[in-house]
């Protein structure tokens, strides 16, 4: 296996080399081999050398069989020399478009032993995974201003929706399902209101369902959604739903199984034409950067989601084995689940457990 790394800036670079100490121990327990190759590319990088993701690098990146991902962005007084998103619009949405990274991955499960803001909600009540078209919707930059800066300003932020971009997508979810023994297949979109993009995933999920016909299907308009994601959360398996709506419930459902330490995403590219990208879901969360206090285990679950998607799914079961025993133990707790442990300490209480 070829992977690439990219701690990037803040936490990323405390909590990627944990993972890639996970990453050691498992391929020596499980008798995989693989390379590393390391990237520079994030804030500090951009601040340096005025350089985000140069094409050449993207082309080698794009050559890997996965790349780990950590966190991009500084802290605010260095961030006021960066141009507003130009990180997220030039190395993650760069990746996520040219290597045609289609689907946006998010197991969103409550680990026991791990705080949840929900009231009389356990381990069983959380256990789903949104599947997020990645590459469409309103976020493929499509739009412009007319009249910029005047009275008679306009902009159009134009949503794109393709069949195949859908299709593709829900395909996916089912395919999923189906691997992993998933019961239902949700839909979520609103298409009460935009009828004629959403009712074109409508169409796409109708006609995709009859080619599975074990797995149970519905239908939620996103709004009502966010409701039941909170009040009955019980209900959700696969979740598939357009980039927008992905982002905001993946966002939900990480506040719901722990926060932003525990939530572990894939970016990827299915037909493995290019490199998939695999990254805890948090930022370079700049307040508690070099501290040693930010929690790992979003970064080994995706580094355990990684090693699923390159076919090792023993070494992932191992990983997500361990980091749900460890974080059992409220000892091994971070600050942000109410802990005192460090990231280092966490690094090694997994990686014991896994040796
Ligand atoms: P960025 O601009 O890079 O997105 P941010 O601070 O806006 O940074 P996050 O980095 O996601 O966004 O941080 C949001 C909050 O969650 C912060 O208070 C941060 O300390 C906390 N946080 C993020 N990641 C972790 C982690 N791995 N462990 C503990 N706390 C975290």
């Amino acid at each position: 296996m070829k992977i690439a790394v990219m701690p990037g800036d803040g936490v990323g670079k405390e909590v990627v080399p944990e993972g890639l100490k996970v990453l050691k121990v498992v391929s020596e327990k499980f008798g995989f081999s693989y390379t590393t190759d390391h990237y520079p590319f994030g804030g500090e990088y951009y601040l340096e050398k005025k350089e985000t993701l140069p094409n050449s690098a993207l082309k080698e990146l794009a050559a890997h069989d996965a790349i780990l991902f950590g966190a991009v962005g500084v802290d605010p007084r260095g961030s006021t020399q960066i141009p507003q998103g130009i990180l997220e619009a030039e190395i993650l949405l760069k990746m996520r478009f040219e290597l045609d990274q289609y689907i946006n991955l998010r197991p969103t499960k409550l680990l026991p032993g791990v705080p949840t803001p929900l009231k009389n909600v356990g381990p069983a009540d959380i256990d789903m995974v949104i599947v997020r078209e990645n590459t469409e919707g309103l976020y493929c930059q499509n739009g412009g201003f007319l009249y910029k800066g005047t009275q008679h300003e306009v902009a159009n932020q134009i949503e794109v929706t393709t069949r195949r971009g859908v299709e593709r997508a829900i395909r996916y979810a089912f395919d999923y399902a189906k691997q992993f023994n998933r019961k239902k297949v949700t839909l979520v979109a609103k298409t009460n209101v935009l009828r004629f993009a959403h009712n074109l995933w409508q169409r796409a999920f109708e006609e995709v369902k009859t080619d599975y016909p074990g797995i149970e299907t519905d239908y939620h308009h996103v709004d009502a959604c966010t409701m039941y994601m909170v009040t009955k959360p019980k209900i959700y398996d696969v979740i598939v739903t357009t980039n927008m709506f992905g982002d905001i419930i993946t966002d939900l459902g990480a506040a719901i199984q722990g926060g932003m330490g525990m939530a572990a995403s894939g970016n990827l590219n299915p037909t493995r034409q290019a490199a998939s990208m695999f990254e805890p879901v948090h930022g370079s969360a700049p307040d508690i950067a070099g501290k040693n206090l930010a929690n790992p285990i979003a970064t080994f679950l995706s580094v355990g989601m990684m090693l699923d998607f390159l076919n090792q799914p023993k070494a992932a079961r191992a990983i997500y084995q361990a980091c749900a025993d460890v974080v059992a133990d409220p000892k091994n707790h971070t600050r942000d689940l109410g802990g005192t442990c460090t990231t280092t300490q966490v690094g090694e209480t997994v990686c014991a457990k896994l040796a």
